[in-house]
């Protein structure tokens, strides 16, 4: 590391790394030379591995929803992607396809953006097959015209690394890729291991933060905010001074307009400023809260006693073309917060694209 990081400011507290306490393998999984290589990590790690009789995952459900959450957030299953995620999707405004290298988080966010769109219990599933998965994004890449994929939808996949070594796998196929770029996010700090990768500028890497208050109270096992904003300055400063060089973006999500919201979010866009005081690639896009019916009804499974605001008579129903309910703050209350961050962020950071607000 450059000793003119370690000058500017000290190093926050690294978070604890994930470590499940079981890993399981399918078969199939275990036939793969990527799952192979996943066993070696977890093995060298000491962690407890059962193969498993069949492809199914099953036994993982406990008495309750809350013993269910419990068990599938300590379990890391390996296992093959069925043939669906070979058909991929668009994931407007981030990106235009979504791919997936695993589909669950060992994290504890209150507002969850994975409840209610996976099934069954949240056990963390990562993909033995990633070689095949990267080798049929091709097939979606527009030639001669910058395709964007995001890996992060349906994971956290810097949580995950450690066990997987799959982020780092997908940021060197896209360093060789002629038109497809690769999007993350991460609420993690772990980096270490992608700052050489030769990345090509062809990954933009992107943490998620929030204000001090909403971060500290609603998302459980992540690495606290000022950790991750020293990782994304890690990213992007340049290879002379220690660092990846990578395109980067905040993702600042979800926006709450809590008490003196503008004091927090400020202090927060401040914080940003003091970790990327120098010239990189900067992306912004803002997301302000939502939920859905369905989404609610997890998540309350999941944190009965939450204090998260999911009042629906406080909020404006939009419906999408899929007949779709989602609950988000009224007109007025987006239009300020909007205006708020879009002047707050010129003045910061005026070589930054505002990617979009939701
Ligand atoms: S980091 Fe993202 S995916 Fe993981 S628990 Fe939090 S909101 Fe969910």
């Amino acid at each position: 590391m450059a000793d003119n990081l370690l000058a500017l400011k000290p190093l926050t507290r690294s978070t604890r790394l994930w470590m499940p306490k079981r890993v399981l393998f399918t078969p199939a999984a275990l036939e793969e030379p990527w799952g192979q290589q996943i066993l070696e990590r977890v093995s060298a790690l000491d962690l407890p591995v059962e193969e498993l009789p069949q492809n199914r995952l099953t036994g993982l459900r406990g008495e309750d929803e809350r013993a269910t959450y419990d068990i599938a957030k300590h379990t890391l299953a390996v296992v093959t992607a069925p043939p669906s995620a070979f058909k991929l999707s668009p994931i407007p405004p981030s990106a235009d396809w979504q791919f997936h290298l695993a589909q669950g988080c060992p994290a504890h966010c209150q507002y969850c953006y994975l409840a209610g769109s996976l099934q069954g219990p949240p056990v963390i599933r990562v993909f033995a097959n990633l070689p095949q998965i990267l080798a049929n994004l091709a097939a979606y890449e527009r030639p001669g015209d910058a395709t964007t994929f995001e890996v992060s939808c349906y994971t956290d996949p810097l949580g995950i690394e450690h066990l997987t070594g799959s982020l780092a796998e997908c940021i060197r196929y896209f360093g060789t890729s002629q038109d497809g770029y690769l999007r993350w996010v991460s609420k993690f700090d772990a980096v270490d291991d992608l700052l050489d990768l030769p990345h090509n500028g062809h990954t933009r890497c992107r943490i998620s933060v929030n204000a001090a208050s909403v971060a500290g109270r609603y998302e459980g096992g992540t690495a606290p905010v000022a950790s991750r904003l020293q990782s994304l300055r890690r990213l992007a400063l340049p290879r002379s001074r220690g660092g990846g060089e990578y395109p980067v973006g905040l993702v600042v999500a979800p926006i709450m307009p809590i008490e003196d919201w503008p004091e927090h979010y400020g202090r927060l866009l401040d914080e940003i400023s003091e970790a990327l005081d120098f010239d990189c690639d900067l992306t912004f896009e803002l997301i302000s809260h939502r939920f859905t019916p369905g989404s609610k009804e997890v998540l309350l499974n999941w944190y009965p006693k939450t204090s998260l605001d999911m009042d629906e008579a406080s909020r404006t129903v939009k419906r999408n073309k899929f007949g779709g309910t989602k609950y988000v703050y009224d007109s007025n209350t987006m239009k300020t917060l909007r205006n708020f961050f879009e002047h707050e962020i010129a003045q910061r950071f005026p070589q930054a694209r505002i990617l979009y607000w939701t």
